[in-house]
């Protein structure tokens, strides 16, 4: 790569900083007509597909601590990204990034694009196309994929009767962020885990393709299970009872030991996992336990969709206990 610094930093935008970087991300996909270089990229979408786009951005602040280190952050804009690629069951193609710098920082970019380059490399990923400006840091990234027409998932569709799952162990990014904040303590192998959890989420591509046909509806953990779960219920019309006591823990969760109700919260109402929640008729029980085989990842039945509408939860006493609407302050005490 290139090691030129702009004149200026009047320079960065008509410098290009995403056109010096290029090399490191242009994958040779040959449904990439024509990638960076000129005004917009050229891309073959394949006959009897549909192309799925999703746009995100991260601001400094905001969307993560001021300070995050540039590799992760770097990863992390990507992943939650492609999460919403896989929740539709998409297949991740194509990638732009538009990088708002407040100077340039050939070191923090190299360190991002490391982070950037890993995930996108993972998952055969391409960047065609990008933008740099000065400003406050903000990373937006629009991330494009296909699906066999009519067979996307969507939040829509949960049936009355559907199992309820989710992936993963919800809460660990949740935990992650507790313990960078000193809201939670741990032992340090726990802390690794819970913290790269949050900093390195895993976007399941993989396990949104394999639901194809078999979920009735899908949905990315990115604002706390009940939230997102609450889109899916309200775009089905539909309702469900939520079993806490189902909910899957990680071993690091578990060593950290939230006490009852903050467990609760961080499961229930932490961001960040980015897992997918999803819907399926008890038929595709046997075909979603063997998906869970294969890409080794935890698919656990944590619900039931019912025709009355709101989210119940049941407790291991078996108490059910109505979800404000609201949501977690509930569990706050
Ligand atoms: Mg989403």
């Amino acid at each position: 790569m290139p090691q030129i610094e702009p004149k200026s930093r009047r320079d960065i935008s008509e410098f290009g900083l995403i056109d010096r970087i290029r090399h490191r991300l242009q994958r040779s996909r040959r449904d990439v007509a024509l990638g960076i270089g000129d005004d917009a990229a050229l891309l073959r979408i394949p006959l009897r597909r549909e192309l799925v786009a999703t746009t995100d951005t991260l601001v400094a602040g905001v969307h993560f601590p001021r300070g995050t280190e540039a590799e992760a952050l770097g990863w992390k804009a990507l992943a939650v990204n492609l999460s919403d690629l896989a929740a539709m069951g998409a297949e991740p193609r194509w990638v732009l990034l538009a990088l708002t710098l407040p100077k340039v920082d050939m070191r923090f970019v190299r360190a991002f694009m490391r982070g950037f380059g890993a995930l996108a490399a993972r998952h055969g990923v391409a960047l065609v196309g990008g933008d740099t400006t000065r400003g406050p840091l903000a990373v937006g990234v629009t991330a494009l994929g296909v699906v066999p027409a009519g067979s996307a998932l969507r939040r829509t569709g949960a049936r009355v009767g559907d199992d309820l799952y989710v992936s993963g162990t919800p809460g660990d990014a949740a935990a992650g962020l507790a313990l960078i904040e000193g809201r939670l303590r741990a032992p340090a192998r726990a802390r690794r885990i819970l913290v790269a959890r949050l900093e390195r989420p895993q976007p399941r591509i993989a396990l949104g393709l394999a639901l194809r046909g078999a979920a009735t509806s899908c949905i990315d953990v990115s604002d706390g299970l009940a939230a997102d779960l609450g889109h899916v219920l309200r775009a089905g019309g539909v309702g469900a009872t939520l079993d806490l006591a189902a909910l899957p823990r990680s071993e690091a969760l578990a060593l950290a030991q939230p006490d009852e109700a903050q467990r609760t919260k961080l499961q229930l109402a932490g961001g960040d996992d980015y897992e997918l929640c999803f819907t399926a008729p008890a038929s595709s029980a046997a075909p979603i336990a063997r998906v869970a085989k294969r890409l080794k990842l935890r698919l656990t039945r944590i619900g039931t969709i019912e025709r009355r509408r709101g989210l119940r939860l049941v407790g291991a006493d078996g108490a059910s206990v109505r979800l404000a609407r609201t949501g977690y302050e509930h569990f706050a005490r």
